[in-house]
């Protein structure tokens, strides 16, 4: 592995767009910038009325906060499984994928896009 930059670690907290859920906390994940992209589906997958079919239309993305474990995320929840690869999705609306876990990589991704990491409250001030 290689270490060339310091690990830069999120300073603020990370929340669901949609609803008040904090999905990490300060300092609990390693922004990591995956070149190739990583693909996740568009947000709330349109399904089809008549049959169980849906596509899997979505986009690459590349900036991500990274974690090994689980437990690491203050509140995270599971949307859909795809082969290995499992959906993240915000554990109280359950909008997602907010990011993607590969089973077994130890790597869970949570798409910066996909997330705030400051309350509109603020911003208004
Ligand atoms: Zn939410």
């Amino acid at each position: 592995m290689e270490s060339g930059d310091s690990t830069r670690k999120n300073k603020n907290t990370i929340w669901c767009q949609y609803c008040p859920s904090v999905i990490l906390r300060p300092n609990s994940a390693n922004f990591i910038n995956k070149e190739e992209g990583v693909f996740l589906p568009f947000l709330q997958q349109k399904k089809k009325a008549n049959g169980e079919k849906f596509e899997m239309e979505g986009e690459k993305l590349n900036e991500f906060w990274m974690v090994s474990d689980m437990y690491d995320f203050e509140n995270i929840g599971f949307c859909n499984t795809v082969d290995n690869i499992k959906y993240l999705a915000c554990a109280d609306c359950e909008r997602g994928p907010v990011g993607s876990y590969v089973v077994d990589s130890k790597e869970f991704l949570v798409s910066l896009k996909r997330t705030k990491t400051a309350p509109e409250a603020e911003k208004n001030e």
